[in-house]
Parts: C-alpha cells; structure tokens; sequence
C-alpha cells in the first residue's frame, strides 16, 4: 500500500507537522469554505478545449474558435457569469495568442500527476493535477490557470514544494524535466513564471524523507507556529497557541499503522 502526497498535503507538512497529523492522520475535520467553483470549472475547460482540439492547420486560430468553446462549457451558467466568461476568455485571446506567430499544440491538458518516490521504505504516491503541460525546446512549462478575483500570489515556499513535486512526477512520466511553473492569471492577463530547477526536487525529497520518518514511528508531530496560525483551523487543539487546549477529537481513522506493511 502506498502513501498518496500531493503539493497540497506536503505545503501543509512544510508549514506546521503538527496542523499536518492532526488533519491527514487523525482525520480532524477542518472548517473551510469554499467558493463557487462554476466559472472557474467552465473556464478551464473552455481553454482544455480551445488549446487540445484546434486542428494545428493554420497558425492561429480566430476569436470565434473561443467563442465556440465557450459555448460549449458555459451552458449552466447565470447570464452575468457568461458574459464575465467571454471577457475574460477573450481577454486571454488577446494577451497570450492573438500576438503570437503560431500556437503550438500542448503536450497534455486537464491531466493528472502520477509519480512513486521511495523513502524510509515507506513507498509514496504523488498525486496531483495540471492544467496545461508545453513543450520548451528544453523541457517542459506547467501552466496553471488561476480563475480567482483576488490575484494573490502563493508562498515562495509553497511554490517550491509544488515545483519539486511536479519536478520528480513529470521526469518520470515524460523523461523530460520540468523548466518552469506558470501561473496564468485570467483575469488579469498576468502570467508569473517560476523557474524549476534539480535542486526543488532535491528539497522535496528531503521533506518527504523527514516526513516518512514520523510516518514510520508516528511521532515529531510538534505544533510549529508561524504567521500560518493565523488562519490555522486546529488552533484550540494546538498547545503552542492556546493556554487550555481541547482535546483532540476521537476520530474514526487510526493513523496510519499500516504503512508498517510497506516495511522490508
Ligand atoms: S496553530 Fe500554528 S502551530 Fe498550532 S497547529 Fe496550527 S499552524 Fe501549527
């Protein structure tokens, strides 16, 4: 049995162990909210769409062959959200084709990250999902679309551990190695580019080993507080921030006693 790790449960690893065991190990349920997905769900299916199916034959395609998907995905939404799709679908067209020579077909889009890493004999799964993977003429850009009102840029932290992540994923699966991570920001027409390099990947390895160690023995849960406990939904169980911690609840899953299995 393998042991999944994504960027988002090792960004949380990274931030605080202890925020880490109590959500992915004990199962604490952690009150969050989250906006309506709709638009954003359309959008990056408009643009899978737009970029997988144009036939390659000419250049570029026109303005209508994004109308046309549009078309093809918005149909559940409100007017107002529809016509906000086709603003910020076009502005897309304009930023990031309209001015180029040609469009080059991607490698894959709307994927999942599939990768296997050994440490501590403990045998690791990543899991994970992209938008959009392109060919450089020296390895590949992962594009990630970004369909929120608020532009806000995450961690520098945080993007290393995804960049390392992607890094050790997309070598094995494609021999080749990732170059850069982009976000692309729809609605802003902004796109930020973080050059990937072995040494992320080396990094997350490193965490992934400290992790499988407290994995192996379960224990170095320690609270490790920081600017994230602001927003820290396990802060009344945390005694590093509050004086009278309650007790963790009782939760239906164990932790995880059977990655023994995985033992030699
Ligand atoms: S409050 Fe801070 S130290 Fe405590 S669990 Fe949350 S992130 Fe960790």
């Amino acid at each position: 049995m393998t042991y999944q790790i994504s960027a988002t449960k090792l960004q949380a690893y990274n931030r605080c162990p202890y925020a880490y065991y109590l959500r992915y190990e004990r199962r604490v349920v952690a009150s969050e909210f989250f906006g309506s997905p709709t638009l954003g769900t359309a959008l990056h299916q408009t643009l899978a769409q737009f970029h997988w199916d144009w036939h390659y034959q000419a250049p570029l395609p026109d303005l209508q062959w994004i109308h046309y998907c549009w078309r093809q995905h918005s149909s559940g939404l409100s007017n107002n959200q529809i016509l906000e799709g086709m603003e910020i679908l076009e502005k897309y067209y304009r930023t990031f084709i309209a001015n180029q020579v040609a469009m080059n077909p991607p490698l894959a889009v709307e994927g999942k990250i599939q990768g296997y890493l050994q440490a501590e004999n403990l045998e690791f799964m990543i899991v994970g999902r992209y938008d959009r993977i392109d060919f450089l003429p020296d390895g590949l850009e992962l594009i990630d679309y970004k369909s929120s009102r608020e532009r806000k840029l995450p961690d520098s932290s945080e993007i290393d551990v995804q960049i390392g992540l992607y890094y050790l994923a997309l070598e094995q699966t494609y021999r080749q190695s990732l170059k850069y991570l982009s976000l692309l920001f729809l609605r802003s027409g902004e796109k930020i580019r973080f050059k990937a390099t072995r040494d992320h990947q080396e990094r997350v390895q490193t965490m992934i080993s400290n992790l499988a160690v407290r994995l192996r023995h379960n224990r170095g849960w320690e609270p490790t507080p920081g600017k994230q406990c602001d927003r820290c939904t396990f802060a009344r169980y945390c005694p590093a921030v509050t004086a009278n911690p309650v007790p963790v609840p009782e939760t239906q899953t164990k932790p995880q006693l059977q990655l023994a299995l995985n033992l030699a």
